[in-house]
C-alpha cells in the first residue's frame, strides 16, 4: 500500500514512517516542520519507497494513496500554545482536508487523538465511554478542543459519507527522537538530568501520568489500522501503569545518576491532576499489550539523548 503520514517528520510520525517502510509499504510523509524536522527522517530519505513533502495540512493536499495516518499537530503544551489559533486550525481544518482526501479516494483514515479529550478527569482510570471534563476557554483548549472537534468530524464523515475511520486516543508517549527542547516532561527531565541542571517539577509533583514507550504505541496504532472496519474507535492506547511526576523525576535521577537538584515551579493552568487509561478495549479487540516497563523505556530513551546531545547541538536536533 501507499500510505500518507501527516506530521511524519515529528516524534511519533517518524516512527510510524519507519515501521510502515519496514513492512514494505510506500510512505508519503507530509510535514510543515513546525516541531518536526528533516533530521527525524534523514535515515529514510534514501529509501526508494519514501517521499517527503513540505506542506501544511491546513491547506488542501492532492496525492493518491491507500490509507492516511493523520498525525500533524504540535503535541507539547509549550509548542501548541505558541500559536494557539494555528493549533486549532491544524486539528480542525487539517482534519477536514484529510477527511476530504479520504472521501475522494474512498480510503481508511486514522486520527491521532489524545487523552487530553478527557481533560482533567473525574473518572479514573479513563475509559472510552467517558465524555471528559475540558475547559473550552483556557490556554490548553486550542489543543484539547481542537482534538475533540477533529473526533467529531471523523465520526460525522463516517456517518454521513461512509468513510472508514480509526480514532486512537493516545496517552503520554515517549522515546527516541523527542526534541531536547520539546518541553514535555520526560524529555525535559532527561535532558536536565544529563546536563546536571535543575529538574523542573511543576506544582508539588503529585499529579500523575501513565507513560507508554513509542515502540509499543506504534504497534498498537498499526494493529488498530489493520483491525476490522467496524472498530472505528475511539480506542485508548497507552500504558496503564500510573506514576506521579515526582516519582518520574526520582526514577530518572536514579537511572542517570545525575547531580541535578529538584526545582519546584508553579503548576501550569488546567494541568490535569491524574491520568491513566483503561485499555481493556485495545487488549480485547487488538490483542495489544504495551510490554515495555517505564524503567526499560527510560533506559533506551536516556541512551538516545546521551548519544544525541554528545554529537549535536540543540539547534541541529530541534
Ligand atoms: P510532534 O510535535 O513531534 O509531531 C507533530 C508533527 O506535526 C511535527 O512534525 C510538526 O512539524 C507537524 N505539524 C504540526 N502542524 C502541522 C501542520 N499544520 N501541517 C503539517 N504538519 C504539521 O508530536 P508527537 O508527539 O509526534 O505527536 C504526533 C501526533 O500524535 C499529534 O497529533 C499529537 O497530538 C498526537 N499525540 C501525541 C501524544 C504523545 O504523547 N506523543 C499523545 C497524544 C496524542
Ligand atoms: N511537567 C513537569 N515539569 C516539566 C514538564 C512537565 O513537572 O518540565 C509536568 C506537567 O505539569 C504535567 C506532567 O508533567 O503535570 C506531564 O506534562 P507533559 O507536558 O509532558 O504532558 P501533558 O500535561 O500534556 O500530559
Amino acid at each position: 500500500m501507499r500510505i500518507l503520514v501527516t506530521g511524519g517528520a515529528g516524534f511519533l510520525g517518524s516512527h510510524i514512517c519507519e515501521t510502515l517502510l519496514a513492512q514494505s509499504h510506500e510512505v508519503i510523509c507530509v510535514d510543515n516542520f513546525f516541531t518536526g524536522s528533516r533530521r527525524n527522517v534523514h535515515h529514510l530519505l534514501a529509501h526508494p519507497d519514501f517521499e517527503l513533502i513540505r506542506h501544511d495540512v491546513t491547506l488542501p493536499l492532492f496525492v493518491e494513496v491507500d490509507a492516511i495516518y493523520n498525525f500533524a499537530c504540535p503535541a507539547s503544551p509549550i509548542h501548541y500554545q505558541h500559536d494557539p489559533v494555528q493549533t486549532t486550525k491544524t486539528s480542525v481544518i487539517g482534519a477536514i482536508n484529510m477527511l476530504g482526501l479520504a472521501r475522494r479516494l474512498k480510503i481508511p483514515i486514522m486520527q491521532a487523538s489524545t487523552s487530553e479529550v478527557y481533560g482533567d478527569p473525574e473518572i479514573h482510570p479513563q475509559g472510552e465511554g467517558y465524555w471528559g471534563r475540558v475547559n473550552p476557554i483556557g490556554p490548553r483548549s486550542c489543543y484539547d478542543e481542537g482534538k475533540r472537534c477533529a473526533e467529531t468530524l471523523f465520526f460525522d464523515y463516517h456517518r454521513q459519507h461512509g468513510i472508514a475511520i480509526k480514532v486512537a486516543r493516545i496517552f503520554n508517549t515517549y522515546g527516541p527522537r523527542m526534541r531536547p527542547d520539546d518541553g514535555r516532561v520526560i524529555s525535559n527531565f532527561i535532558v536536565q538530568a544529563l546536563r546536571n541542571e535543575p529538574i523542573t517539577l511543576y506544582g508539588d509533583g503529585s499529579q500523575s501520568r501513565s507513560f507508554c514507550y513509542v515502540d509499543d504505541l506504534v504497534d498498537g496504532l498499526i494493529k488498530l489500522m489493520g483491525s476490522a472496519p467496524l472498530l472505528t474507535g475511539p480506542v485508548n492506547l497507552g500504558r496503564d501503569e500510573e506514576f506521579t511526576v515526582a516519582e518520574l523525576a526520582a526514577l530518572i535521577k536514579e537511572i542517570t545518576g545525575t547531580r541535578s537538584a529538584i526545582r519546584m515551579l508553579p503548576l501550569p493552568t488546567d494541568d490535569p491532576r491524574q491520568r491513566r487509561p483503561d485499555i481493556g478495549l485495545a487488549r480485547r479487540e487488538l490483542k495489544w499489550e504495551p510490554s515495555t516497563s517505564l524503567k526499560s523505556g527510560l533506559e533506551k530513551t536516556i541512551a538516545y539523548f546521551e548519544a544525541a546531545l554528545s554529537t549535536h547541538n540543540d539547534g541541529e536536533l530541534a
